[in-house]
């Protein structure tokens, strides 16, 4: 569904306006990595990208878990603060690479004494705990595939994403298991191993749990990385269409390669950088950027438990010397909510880089920060398909509030349109939009949907990866958002899918048929709202509507749940029976309705 059209004249507006940030100067050791685009994009060649890892001794292929721990814990950096962790009431604590690696060898033993081998599915539900960051490493060291699940998910997002991934082992926190996993236990028969991370819990009741802390401590804490095909399957991120179930984005470890060069060159990390990564690992970015790319180039990642508050935020960027922070659009609209005074009572000096992703990065957001900050947040454009930065602003460009920026060095993209005979063709004149697309082949792109290679295959097209967005690319190279093609939403920088929430709202006994949008929001960007027509027998009213919101809240979790519930008398389909989501959204925003050729016959607006 493209964006509502106000705010993709209002983004065509910006991009045509001279406003620009000048690029910050800085020379000698700091000076950007990248530093002149042409000539990094000439001389890239993903080969001499992979140069800049180790691979595993003695020839034995390329293993994430080598590369962003294991390396450095053999050389130099072993006693070099690998992660700063930020507890949710103030404690505070850390880990080496040295510790790291003891610990991620402890968890990769633990996965063997169960049996859990090369190519098993290793789901992890937790906050962002320590023991997360030690069980994603571990799995990946033992060629386990990891799988993240966002902890505020409902239980029933939970028990879809562990059954389309056969998970086998999980692994998540006495409270979550006890309020998400226990109620679906018997729907989740092929999980064989559930390790239970917290104190005094019983768990020789439950057949095949096992407390986290005990199994650690009985592991050996010597493992050796066997040989890791650079194609072994290494993160199942789940992902949202606008129909079906979620989707699993398959990556490899190969996809390391990726992850450690835009680290380098897109979020500009040098040795000693203090790095902090907002986003939770249960979404890609968290992944990606929260726990490998930092690793991989041997800094210190922050990594904080505490939900968002702006003053918390400050505090931390102040008190552990950020130097490179990655955030997201709706935290830095919150941020600017809460007013440029509370910025200036920090001393943030130590910030070098600001980098933005996962929704439209507003040009006001832009000059805000280059206002708060002094320096400008820098917008760049990746998805959970391709697995890492793939367009960027960069340390040494100006930046042009509201653009997303430019490809990175081994990436091609292009703005293509479909023909009628279903074919795709670039179009090359500047400012026409289409679809962006991507040439395949980098490392981080996903090999497949686990097990739908139909829905794998429609994202390719005329020797191009189609990526869903329409975007526009101006007479300097420079990328600029305008919509989705399809129904999926951003809510607070996370993708749903409509029929997910659809589903779950059709399992109350009151509702007939419901379609879901998103509404487009200040802050959130959109929020999720839901139509619902009732059964016979359901009067619409108050009281419903707040079981409806609790209803749904409590099965599909506090991220994805809709927030705005409207009663309708019916929806508007297509006379295949498709739901026209499109119109629904047209009129819920008063605009155009657009081609309604297609809309069934009888349906009433109401
Ligand atoms: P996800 O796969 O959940 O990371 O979501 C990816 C989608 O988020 C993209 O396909 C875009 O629709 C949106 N997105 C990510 N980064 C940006 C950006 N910088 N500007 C606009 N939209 C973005």
């Amino acid at each position: 569904m493209k964006m509502p059209i106000a705010l993709a004249e209002e983004r065509r507006e910006s991009s045509l306006s001279s406003k620009v940030i000048p690029k910050a100067r800085r020379e000698g050791p700091g000076a950007p990595n990248l530093a002149d685009y042409d000539q990094a994009r000439r001389e890239f060649s993903w080969e001499r990208a992979r140069r800049e890892l180790d691979g595993l001794p003695g020839g034995g292929g390329l293993n994430i878990c080598h590369e962003a721990v294991d390396r450095h814990a053999a050389g130099p950096l072993r006693d070099h603060l690998a992660i700063r962790w930020l507890g949710k009431n103030g404690e505070i604590s850390g880990t080496t690479y040295g510790q790291l690696l003891r610990l991620t060898s402890r968890f990769a033993n633990l996965l063997r004494s169960l049996g859990v081998a090369k190519g098993d599915r290793v789901f992890v539900l937790a906050g962002r705990i320590p023991e997360l960051y030690i069980a994603a490493l571990g799995t990946l060291k033992h060629r386990v595939v990891f799988c993240p699940l966002f902890s505020a998910f409902g239980p029933e997002p939970i028990r879809a994403r562990l059954a389309i991934g056969r998970a086998k082992v999980l692994v998540t926190t006495q409270s979550l298991y006890e309020r998400k996993i226990k109620p679906l236990r018997a729907q989740l028969p092929f999980l064989e191993h559930i390790i239970l991370i917290g104190e005094g819990h019983q768990t020789a009741d439950v057949p095949g749990t096992m407390d986290y802390s005990r199994s650690m401590a009985e592991a050996s804490d010597s493992y050796t990385i066997e040989p890791t095909d650079p194609e072994d399957a290494a993160l199942l991120h789940f992902t949202s269409g606008t129909t079906g179930t979620p989707k699993g984005a398959l990556h490899v470890h190969e996809a390391v390669v990726a992850h450690h060069i835009t680290g380098k060159l897109a979020l500009d990390f040098h040795p000693n950088d203090i790095f902090w990564c907002t986003a939770d690992p249960g979404w890609v970015t968290g992944t990606s950027y929260g726990i490998i790319a930092p690793l991989t180039s041997g800094i210190t990642s922050i990594v904080d438990e505490g939900d968002f508050d702006p003053a918390r935020w400050y505090e931390i960027l102040q008190s552990h010397k950020v130097t490179v922070w990655y955030s997201a659009p709706t935290a830095i609209r919150m941020l600017m909510k809460a007013g440029t005074d509370l910025v200036h009572r920090y001393d943030l000096r130590s910030l070098r880089f600001l980098s933005s992703v996962g929704e439209p990065l507003n040009s006001e957001a832009v000059l805000w920060s280059q206002e708060a900050f002094g320096l400008p947040f820098h917008d760049n454009w990746w998805q959970t398909e391709t697995g890492g930065i793939m367009i960027a602003n960069f340390a040494s460009m100006d930046v042009r509030p509201g653009s997303m920026g430019r490809p990175l060095p081994g990436i091609e993209a292009a703005i293509v349109r479909e023909k009628e005979d279903g074919s795709v063709e670039e179009i090359r004149e500047p400012g026409a939009e289409g679809e962006l697309a991507l040439r395949p082949g980098w490392p981080s792109m996903f090999r497949a949907y686990w097990e739908d290679s139909a829905r794998y295959k429609k994202c390719f097209a005329g020797g191009f990866y189609l990526t869903g967005d329409l975007a526009r690319q101006d007479g300097d190279g420079y990328f600029w958002f305008v919509g989705r093609k399809d129904d999926v939403i951003k809510t607070s920088g996370h993708l749903v899918g409509p029929f997910e929430v659809e589903s779950a709202l059709l399992e109350h006994k009151a509702v007939a048929e419901s379609a879901v949008i998103g509404k487009p929001d200040p802050v959130a960007l959109e929020i999720v709202k839901a139509f619902v027509v009732l059964r016979a027998g359901f009067q619409p009213g108050e009281e419903l509507l707040r079981e409806l919101l609790g209803f749904a809240r409590t099965r599909l979790g506090a991220a994805i749940a809709p927030r705005e519930i409207e009663f309708v008398n019916s929806l508007p389909r297509t006379r295949s029976g498709k739901i026209m989501r499109r119109l629904l959204k047209a009129r819920e925003l008063g605009l155009p309705e657009g081609d309604i050729s297609t809309l069934e016959a009888g349906y009433v607006h109401g």
